[in-house]
């Protein structure tokens, strides 16, 4: 059997599609990405929990064959973080949209980070709250057009790794849905990594974001993606105003600090059980 036919079997839920997805949407290469990074770290599905909000990007959860928890607009993190504490040896990915993350759960958002509990957030960063009616986010770079700025948002958008990182964050990275190589690769080194890791995957929303923006079609908007992105190994060594316009992707940043469900086992005198008991 193909690759692809075993991993749609083994971890889709068929039954559940066809997808809600709008053509042309980068949802569905950002979740691809994430089951064939979980296939790679190798980790018994079983074992394997999807958290999710609420969103386009949300809906994954409902598609994917793993343990799943499709939660509250932007309480992920903190669905994910009691389930943690309550089962550590479970691998846990947390899939939230860019409003989702950081508006509605930004709160719960920085304190995950500044514990840096072994969670993997994926954040699928199309610039906009697709499913509510495309309202601008935190992450709506400034002077792009929203249902709630017709004439341009007026703020300044965050850089959400650099907002992790801040906030206590031990692994950042970026990718995107042109280059669903490298994103899958990086969801594999986060889920890797001992600690609070975030990967911003950026996506296309031709629909409430590329429209609106008169950014052309989805294929457009892919080109834009892959042709405005530069990896950081490329990126090292060159002047700020050469890469003016450009965005970077790979690991942005990958520290080693205790974890927090490690150190409260430990602080209560319990060994943090490494192994589901199925
Ligand atoms: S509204 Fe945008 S993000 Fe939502 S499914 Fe359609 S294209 Fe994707």
């Amino acid at each position: 059997m193909a690759i692809i036919e075993q991993l749609t079997q083994d971890f889709l839920r068929t039954k559940k599609l066809p997808h809600i997805w709008c053509p042309g949407c980068g949802n569905g290469i950002v979740t691809a990405a994430l089951v064939r990074a979980i296939e790679r770290a190798d980790y018994d599905q079983r074992d394997v929990v999807i958290v999710s909000g609420i969103g386009c990007s949300s809906r994954a959860a409902g598609y994917l064959n793993f343990n799943t928890l499709h939660t509250t607009h932007g309480r992920a993190l903190a669905f994910a973080t009691g389930l943690k504490m309550a089962r550590p040896e479970l691998k846990l990915f947390v899939i939230m949209g860019d409003g989702d993350c950081s508006a509605i759960g930004g709160n719960h958002f920085i304190h995950s980070a500044r514990r840096n509990i072994d969670l993997n957030a994926i954040v699928v960063n199309n610039h906009i709250y697709g499913m509510t009616g495309g309202q601008h986010s935190p992450l709506t770079p400034i002077g792009k057009k929203a249902t709630t700025a017709p004439r341009g948002t007026l703020e300044r958008e965050f850089n959400l790794l650099e907002l992790a990182r801040g906030a206590g964050a031990t692994f950042g990275a970026r990718g995107n849905a042109a280059q669903p190589r490298q994103l899958e690769q990086l969801i594999t080194r986060g889920a890797k990594h001992k600690g609070f890791s975030i990967v911003e995957a950026l996506s296309p929303c031709p629909i409430a974001y590329g429209r609106r923006n008169k950014l052309g079609g989805p294929v457009d908007m892919m080109k834009d993606l892959k042709e405005n992105s530069i990896s950081t190994e490329r990126a090292a060594g060159k002047e700020d105003s050469e890469l003016e316009g450009k965005t970077i992707t790979g690991v942005i940043f990958n520290y080693e600090e205790p974890e927090y469900a490690a150190e409260y086992y430990h602080s209560i005198g319990k060994e943090i059980p490494v192994k589901s008991s199925g």
